[in-house]
């Protein structure tokens, strides 16, 4: 890496950050579609092997592009290393497993991506690591949770669907205090709006299959922190298990990634306008948006984010056909639960994402039966409100 790139803004980063030129000139990024790499002779390769001179082996844990993508986000997320993965969710078990052991705790928000819920629940408590959750925005209930083992708090935000925020600094030094690490999913903000290293974070994890592609085409992750922790730790579950992005999609993340910042704020833009948009219409019980005065933590979400981010929930009067009559009206949103692409999607959380909890578990987590998440993409706002009006009036 460029030893100048300390010195550059965030656009620079995005775009030069990670570029390494092979001697054909390529002035875009190549993608290497390779397993292995061949030695010159039996001593570099035994020299690879054993560490002691730098360089590619196997893609299981290297490859240049991946390299390139890794380098990228780092820079931009501020962190010393990165480390990609096939997708969002193995780089939080990889996290896991590179930082916990069986009889260690986690506290973790309610309000994580349903998957990330089960994984803790189901799968980790399997190896001995249980997990208490906790409201997001409830700081007494995150410290009554830590107990000596607890090794790691874990969080999204904003939330998902209701788009709640969390101080990061607080739990940072909530984290530091109790001698825990502090992971934060920062799929819905970016490095682009929410650079949560920058708070205290330790970790910050991602799916990006989210914006980082942005254009809703690869699943991926990635997590960036410092060398102990994600160069040496994280880097050593993933060489071991293997949960490796392939070439490709690093470089349609790494291209991905030139556009972030541009993309996450036109999608700032559109929510906003259309987040105040839907609370003027008057069959509409409720927007969430931190960019609204009346969101509740809307001066924490100033403060903390450079933009207020893509996603907006909204409950409409009349229960789950009221939703559903909206959803079922609109022509150019797409009715799908993934988000972060250019194009607007449309979700009903009680009967999807959100499908498999119990009717009193949705209702403790907010989740009505009127309520539709957005994930507002780059379309004109005339067209978008004009779709959702017809399912309005
Ligand atoms: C989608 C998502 C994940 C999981 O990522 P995958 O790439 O689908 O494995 C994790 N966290 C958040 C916040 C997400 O939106």
């Amino acid at each position: 890496m460029s030893d100048d790139i300390d010195d550059w803004g965030i656009a620079t980063r995005a775009v030069r950050a990670g570029v390494h030129r092979t001697n054909e000139g390529e002035h875009s990024e190549a993608i290497f579609p390779t397993s292995s790499f061949a030695f010159a002779n039996a001593a570099e390769a035994a020299a690879r092997f054993a560490g002691t001179t730098p360089g590619n082996i196997y893609s299981r844990f290297t490859n240049p592009t991946i390299r390139s993508f890794e380098e990228r986000l780092a820079a931009l997320e501020g962190g010393a290393k990165c480390v990609a993965f096939a997708s969002g969710m193995s780089a939080i078990l990889s996290t896991c497993l590179a930082v916990l052991k069986a009889g260690d705790h986690i506290v973790s928000s309610k309000a994580v991506f349903g998957t990330t819920t089960i994984l803790f629940q189901n799968y980790l408590a399997k190896f001995g690591v249980e997990t208490t959750f906790v409201p997001l925005t409830d700081y007494a209930a995150w410290e009554q949770a830590i107990r000596p083992n607890t090794r790691l708090l874990f969080l999204e935000t904003p939330s998902n669907p209701l788009t709640e925020i969390a101080d990061i600094a607080r739990l940072a030094a909530l984290a530091r205090a109790h001698q825990t690490l502090l992971a934060v999913d920062n799929a819905f903000c970016t490095p682009a709006l929410q650079r949560p290293l920058a708070l205290g974070a330790d970790l910050v994890i991602h799916s990006a299959t989210k914006y980082l592609d942005g254009q809703g085409r690869c699943i991926g992750g990635a997590v960036v922190g410092n060398d102990e922790l994600v160069g040496q730790a994280v880097y050593g579950v993933l060489r071991t298990c293997g949960p490796s992005m392939s070439p490709f999609n690093a470089w349609v993340f790494l291209k991905g990634l030139e556009t972030l910042s541009l993309r996450m704020h036109a999608h700032s833009a559109n929510a906003l306008a259309l987040a105040q948009w839907l609370e003027r219409q008057p069959r509409i019980k409720r927007v969430h948006y931190p960019g609204l005065a009346s969101h509740p933590q809307h001066s924490l979400a100033k403060q903390q984010q450079s933009g207020f981010g893509g996603i907006v929930t909204f409950e409409v009067n009349g229960g789950q056909s009221a939703a559903w009559r909206v959803i079922d009206a609109t022509r150019v949103f797409s009715i799908t639960a993934n988000l972060g692409d250019t194009k607007s999607t449309i979700t009903h959380p009680a009967t999807t994402t959100h499908g498999r909890l119990t009717p009193e578990q949705r209702a403790q987590a907010g989740i009505g039966d009127g309520l539709i998440r957005l994930s507002i993409g780059l379309e004109d706002v005339a067209d978008l409100q004009a779709d959702l009006a017809r399912g309005l009036g």
